[in-house]
């Protein structure tokens, strides 16, 4: 699994996002597979607790399951991206009904940005959502949901290399809970004087 993705795999896919080139110093906090009940609420709190901005790839059939949840991510100023609508992974789904499932998405929120379940999506697939949707893949992956990564391990992976608009991915999910609560809290507290912690808007 690569937790840092190479010069080489970046220059392959030049049209998605890997990091966010920035003069501030900034840090993009990215949670993948919710709203879960308790876990999306527990990191709200927390996120608020250290004044901390973050984007939200949430699952459609999740928003749907718990509207209220995701109205929560949303009054409290963090954005949204679409995570497809049922957790499709793109190298097993053909182009056609990978759309239509992103799309789905799409039907519930309007946003602009787009995260392929898994980090993984077909060229034709990248092509179909050129369009609407700016793909963002990140410049850290926590490994929160991997059973074989320690809590500790997870929070050395995600701070070793630390820099300015780096992207990082946690999930909240049942899966990664412990070690998603964990790692964004000792990243708050640490980093909470050095960096900004933004949603990610590419509006502009
Ligand atoms: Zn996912």
């Amino acid at each position: 699994m690569i937790t840092h993705p190479s010069t080489i795999l970046k220059k392959i896919y030049p049209s998605l996002v890997w990091n966010i080139p920035t003069k501030k110093k900034e840090l993009f906090l990215t949670f993948d597979d919710g709203p879960t009940p308790i876990v999306t609420e527990s990191l709200l709190d927390l996120l608020a607790k250290y004044n901390a901005k973050a984007t939200f790839f949430c699952i459609g059939e999740n928003v749907s399951k718990y509207p209220s949840i995701f109205n929560r991510i949303l009054a409290e100023d963090h954005s949204i991206g679409n995570h497809t609508f049922n957790h499709l992974n793109g190298w097993k789904t053909k182009t056609l009904d990978y759309l239509h499932n992103a799309f789905q998405f799409g039907e519930y929120y309007k946003t602009e940005l787009f995260r392929p379940p898994y980090g993984k999506i077909k060229a034709s697939q990248i092509k179909g959502l050129k369009g609407g949707y700016k793909i963002i893949m990140w410049s850290v992956l926590s490994m929160d949901f991997h059973p074989r990564y320690s809590k500790e391990k997870c929070l050395e992976t995600c701070t070793k290399e630390i820099k300015s608009g780096d992207i990082i991915v946690f999930h909240d999910s049942l899966k990664a809970k412990n070690k998603m609560l964990f790692c964004v809290e000792r990243i708050l507290e640490k980093y909470q004087n050095d960096f900004e912690f933004n949603s990610i808007d590419l509006s502009d």
